[in-house]
């Protein structure tokens, strides 16, 4: 690990003014040797020290932005909505009662990533902000198209854990687990920029495929600083439910998980529907047409595996990750059934 300034934030408009760059911009020279100037900001750490780790991050500066007390709050707004500061906890949103009572699909997916002691460190915001988890990727020895190199190794090469949709030029699958389900339920997020002013987007909108971008994960403009995560005030009649299937139960990524909202009337007719399969693709990704076969009709078992056989329908596997998608087909009809049959 290369030698680096160490600096602790005490407000974000102070983190802000040190100049900090984004990740991927960080890793960004056309050597591919990783550029040796940069100011990076550290959340609750785990991949930005294992990127240091592996040799592919060589930052100059560290901002540490654990010592901001207004980006670790959640905080219930008088609409009903909710608002997570970005650095709120793994552990702390799983455990979160409102989280889990109005939002369940993201208390379940905050529940599950790594370990218990990793999801007491790992942050909502590096969660969503974390690079990609490519063997390839991860490896100083191969230059791949995302690391400004001439191919995509997995292509050819071993791509069971890779995309099965939208996987143009590249096949990583996004990593954050909670993505998925807080693009289902409809999150925003706040974005504080150096001059001090503030965007808001809908996360889903933060997310940039390999065609839009293929060097970046997101659209973090460089000197942003994501603060918070706000969800929606629920309304009558909607839940929400998480499924994934990892290789063994503990410690593991998974290789395939989905995040299912809807939204029932009272004789329990589907009006409206989100989809959202993660593992899948480089973006969290939207299964329309498994939302359409939803609205306008009960939640029975039939349905709820009618959709999930159109959620997997425009599927493009590679050679090695055919078996990811009956995984998906039978997540999918069991999220739908789980959220529809609530209490
Ligand atoms: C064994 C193991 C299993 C795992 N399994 C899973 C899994 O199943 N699902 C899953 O989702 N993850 C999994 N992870 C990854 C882990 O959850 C992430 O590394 C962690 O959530 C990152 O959060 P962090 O707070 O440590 O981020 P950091 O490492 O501190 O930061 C990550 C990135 O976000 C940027 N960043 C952080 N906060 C901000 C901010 N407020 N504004 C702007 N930029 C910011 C940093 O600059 C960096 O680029 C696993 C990790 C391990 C080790
Ligand atoms: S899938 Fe993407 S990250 Fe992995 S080797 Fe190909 S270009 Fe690189």
């Amino acid at each position: 690990m290369n030698r680096f300034e160490w600096t602790s934030a005490g407000a974000v408009a102070a983190a802000a003014r040190l100049g900090p760059v984004t990740v991927a911009e960080a890793m960004a020279t056309q050597s591919g040797a990783p550029g040796t100037a940069a100011t990076v900001l550290k959340a609750g750490g785990i991949d930005l020290l294992d990127l240091m780790k592996e040799g592919l991050l060589t930052p100059r500066r560290i901002v540490n932005l654990r010592g901001i007390p207004e980006l670790g709050r959640i905080l219930e707004g008088a609409d009903g909505s909710l608002r997570i500061g970005s650095l709120v906890t793994l552990a702390q949103i799983a455990e979160h009662p409102l989280v889990a009572r109005r939002y369940r699909a993201l208390a379940q997916a905050a529940g599950l990533p790594a370990s218990p002691q990793i999801r007491n460190v790992a942050t909502i915001g590096g969660n969503l902000l974390q690079r990609p988890h490519c063997w390839y990727f991860r490896s100083l020895h191969h230059h791949c198209l995302r690391k400004g190199g001439a191919t995509c190794f997995a292509f050819s090469g071993e791509n069971r854990y890779h995309a099965v949709f939208a996987h143009e030029g590249c096949a990583m699958v996004h990593p954050s687990t909670t993505a998925p389900a807080l693009v289902a339920l409809g999150a925003r997020i706040e974005l504080l920029r150096r001059d001090g002013s503030r965007r808001m987007v809908a996360l889903e909108s933060l997310f940039l495929t390999p065609e839009e971008d293929i060097r970046r994960e997101n659209d973090l403009k460089p000197g942003e600083i994501l603060a918070a995560i706000i969800l929606p005030p629920m309304k009558p009649g909607v839940r929400s439910w998480y499924e994934r299937q990892g290789e063994q139960d503990s410690f593991d990524w998974p290789v395939a998980e989905v995040a299912v909202v809807v939204k029932l009337d009272s004789p329990g007719i589907c009006r409206e529907a989100a989809v959202i399969l993660g593992a899948a693709a480089p973006v969290p990704y939207r299964a329309k047409a498994a939302e359409s076969a939803l609205i306008g009709k009960p939640s029975s078992a039939g349905n709820a595996r009618d959709a999930a056989r159109a959620a997997v329908a425009g599927a493009d596997p590679l050679s090695g990750n055919g078996y990811k998608l009956p995984v998906f087909e039978a997540l999918v009809a069991r999220a739908i059934l789980h959220a529809a049959n609530q209490g």
